[in-house]
């Protein structure tokens, strides 16, 4: 993204965590590639992607790490959350369960991530707007009480889902530098 030449000041890991199926896979590649891939989970063994922007004039690399299944055997080790600056903790907006398990996702952040970690919440699939199981209200309210940022984003048409990123390094660089 013509940044070869150019020094890097910054990399932030971003951990991308929720529950299984929720689209965490298709987030980061609309974020890193700019794709959708219909047939997903391609992915299992692939750690990270990245993508590299500028914030304030320094050039940043964001690894963007994904859990590749692991979060269906409830197996992220402490060894996923090291050395992250940032969270995009995801639910699926159709999926009431997987909203009632942010909490939890929360916990284990508190838990195994560094206290200063910027968590953005994502409500996925943003797109399904006639299936929707949660109110933005809800999700809102919940960010406010947690201290989350908060979006609703759809990986399929893409919408939110830079601005969300975005929003997130600028945070990660705000508690940096
Ligand atoms: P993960 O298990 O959380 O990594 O979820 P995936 O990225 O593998 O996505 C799970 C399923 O949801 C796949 O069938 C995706 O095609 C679908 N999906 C992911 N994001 C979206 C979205 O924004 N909108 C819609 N309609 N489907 C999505």
């Amino acid at each position: 993204e013509g940044h070869v030449h150019e020094k890097i000041d910054y990399v932030f890991k971003v951990v991308v965590i929720g529950d299984s199926a929720v689209g965490k896979t298709q987030i980061l590649s609309r974020f890193t590639k700019n794709e959708f891939c219909f047939d997903s989970k391609s992915t299992i063994g692939v750690e990270f992607q990245t993508r590299t922007i500028t914030i304030n004039s320094k050039v940043i690399k964001a690894q963007i790490w994904d859990t590749a299944g692991q979060e269906r055997y409830r197996a992220v080790t402490s060894a996923y959350y090291r050395g992250a600056l940032g969270a995009m903790l995801v639910y699926d907006i159709t999926k009431r369960q997987s909203f009632d398990h942010v909490a939890r996702w929360v916990e284990e952040l508190r838990a195994h991530a560094d206290n200063s970690i910027v968590i953005m919440l994502i409500g996925n699939k943003a797109d399904l707007v006639d299936l929707r199981a949660v109110p933005t209200e809800d999700a809102v309210e919940f960010a406010e009480d947690q201290g989350l940022f908060f979006s609703e984003a759809s990986a399929l048409s893409g919408d939110n889902v830079d601005t969300a990123f975005f929003r997130l390094l600028e945070e990660t660089f705000s508690v940096v530098s």
